[in-house]
């Protein structure tokens, strides 16, 4: 694993996703190389681009920068890290991630939060201080550990990630599980889909699904690793088992009582409006 640090120019940006204003990235690639990723493609710098999960480029002086950005801008939602893990390994090393939430929650923006890393549970003292203007997201795609390990090869085990989640709920910190990528014939059954509801539902966690798409950078992994990988987007963009599986995810949410939306509904906004409870 190759590590380096670097000043950055900027530490804050404007957000292309619906339901962000800003996005914030401490890091630059992803240790966690996940086959299925799509932020290889959004990754600029190209070294860790082109070696996914095993270049991480550091901004060190991102707390810096972000004291002097916030200066004047508008308040908004802020989305930590929405091209790589905040909480991958190299955060046990450099703590940007829970510095740059503190600093952004002191200051009134609205964080959120994603991760598959139970690392975050370092940074419960602040999730507790700030629980009202954040809010944290655990990707879980299975339960299966052997599952897991193939699309998300150098990360912590689901089981890792249900226990966090438990203790954020502990915790009373809002806490969501993003149920995603959706990948055909892989988690799309079930048993599978049916024990990430039974998870939401003792821990009090909203849904987020998605489906998978296919990127170049993703897909070039994808075809290297993953045992069987049909490539082509009408294969995984199919709008009749998309539709299949939202209604089995929606009977789902009914049944066990858990609030449910796909990544393209306006989710943010809508947990975020004044006096609306997330849990
Ligand atoms: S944890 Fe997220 S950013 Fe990191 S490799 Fe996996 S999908 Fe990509």
């Amino acid at each position: 694993m190759k590590i380096v640090e670097y000043e950055a120019k900027k530490g804050i940006s404007r957000s292309n996703l619906p339901e962000l204003d800003y996005a914030v990235n401490p890091y630059s690639g992803c240790q966690h190389r996940c086959l299925y990723c799509f932020a290889i493609n959004f990754t600029s710098v190209p070294e860790a681009r082109e070696n996914w999960g095993k270049v991480v480029y550091v901004k060190t002086n991102i707390v810096k920068l972000l004291k002097r950005e916030i200066n004047g801008m508008r308040r908004g939602t802020v989305g930590i890290s929405t091209i790589t893990d905040p909480y991958q390994p190299a955060e046990a090393i450099y703590r940007l991630t829970g510095s740059a939430v503190e600093l952004l929650a002191k200051n009134g923006f609205r964080v959120t939060i994603q991760t598959k890393s139970p690392l975050a549970r370092r940074d419960m003292e602040i999730f507790k201080r700030y629980r009202n203007s954040l809010d944290l997201g655990v990707t879980i795609t299975t339960l299966d550990r052997k599952k897991a390990l193939i699309i998300e090869p150098q990360t912590p085990s689901p089981q890792e990630r249900a226990r966090l989640l438990m203790e954020l709920k502990e915790e009373k910190i809002p806490a969501w599980i993003f149920l995603g990528p959706i990948i055909r014939e892989f988690n799309d059954n079930y048993e599978n889909l049916d024990g990430i509801f039974s998870l939401a539902s003792m821990t009090g966690s909203r849904v987020i699904y998605d489906f998978y798409s296919q990127y170049d950078g993703s897909k070039e992994l994808m075809m290297r690793e993953f045992p069987g990988y049909v490539s082509g987007e009408a294969f995984h963009g199919d709008r009749s088992w998309q539709s299949g599986v939202t209604k089995l995810i929606e009977n789902m949410a009914g049944e066990y009582s858990v609030k449910c939306n796909s990544q393209a509904d306006e989710w943010v906004a809508s947990k975020t409006q004044a006096g609306q409870s997330f849990l």
